[in-house]
């Protein structure tokens, strides 16, 4: 029998994944992380941040479609977007699909991240940090979002998962979403990556409460990664406009407007992604705790 090398991938500390590695394409470690790039046998190249898979060449654009495209095409008509985290660039590449985008700002506390991706992961970069509408920030976000003045029509938070003392769990909080309200033009949408439902779900839950405790028109959607090997949620929010009311019918007929070619989005795959089975939502609906500075929500460890 052949003798594997394995990636062993821990949700929480009872629940995990493996994938077997084909080659160490890089290894190092960054001020604020472990980072490895390995070529596995189902997914191609996987970026993998503290042990975590966080996209693969083959699937990454399920993960990166659904991110940004509910938000964009909410809003309608998005001239200025804020992507908070986001290091392989894969997010700004979906924002710049966009003619009606005039300024995407992205900031990334990991300048290691985004080198490595640019080096060893141009598929998800090509071109995208040359482009002229792009401002690229090397920071924390949750400064950058305190001390800037300029109002987003649609902000995306692409964070990692709110670890225990990991860069991003401030990230997830009311303080924070309070003051991304302010900082949204007045039909702003807000959309954040919000964690697994079936493996993480009362992560998954706070988030959304936390959103719901801040902006009034806020819901939840899910979509199935192959190499998260699991459900993934996201949170999308706005003070004026009811994401649950996006028209399916709408989203077509904005891609094309846009002139926006997807792989994986469309009307019908919204329609997957906003239609969630009764014992999630009545789970997730249930959750009343709030994450905040001093009572953070965390990742289970
Ligand atoms: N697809 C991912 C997932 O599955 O969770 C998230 C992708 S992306 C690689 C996460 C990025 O968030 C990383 O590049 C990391 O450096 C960045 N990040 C983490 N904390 C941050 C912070 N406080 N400010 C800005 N960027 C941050």
């Amino acid at each position: 029998m052949r003798h594997w090398h394995w990636l062993i991938e821990w949700d929480t500390p009872t629940l995990g994944h493996i994938k077997a590695i084909k080659r160490v394409v890089y290894s190092g470690r960054s001020k604020y992380q472990d980072i490895i790039v390995i070529e596995t046998y189902e997914y191609g190249l996987a970026l993998v941040l503290d042990g975590k898979t966080q996209s693969t060449e083959f699937d990454e654009f399920i993960y990166h479609e659904a991110l940004v495209h509910p938000a964009m095409i909410l809003h309608g008509a998005p001239r200025k977007v804020l992507i908070l985290g986001g290091g392989e660039g894969a997010t700004l590449r979906e924002v710049l699909k966009y003619g009606s985008v005039e300024r995407a700002v992205m900031v990334d506390i990991d300048e290691e991240v985004i080198r490595v991706c640019r080096e060893h992961m141009r598929f998800m970069n090509e071109g995208v940090f040359e482009d002229k509408r792009v401002s690229l920030v090397i920071g924390d976000a949750l400064d950058y979002v305190f001390n800037t003045n300029e109002a987003f029509d649609v902000i995306i938070a692409d964070l990692s998962d709110p670890i225990v003392e990991g860069p991003s769990y401030k990230l997830y909080t009311r303080e924070f979403y309070s003051r991304v309200g302010e900082i949204l033009s007045p039909n702003g949408v807000f959309v954040t990556q919000a964690t697994s439902p079936t493996n993480t779900p009362e992560t998954h839950a706070v988030i959304y409460s936390t959103a719901r405790s801040v902006f009034p028109k806020t819901t939840y959607y899910h979509i199935f990664i192959p190499s998260f090997e699991a459900l993934w949620g996201f949170v999308i929010t706005s003070k004026t406009l009811d994401p649950r009311g996006l028209d399916p019918e709408r989203v077509d007929e904005a891609l094309a407007r846009h002139g926006v070619k997807t792989r994986f989005y469309d009307s019908i795959a919204h329609i997957h992604m906003f239609s969630v089975p009764r014992n999630l939502r009545e789970f997730i609906e249930r959750e009343s705790r709030v994450s905040t500075f001093d009572n953070p929500v965390y990742m289970p460890a």
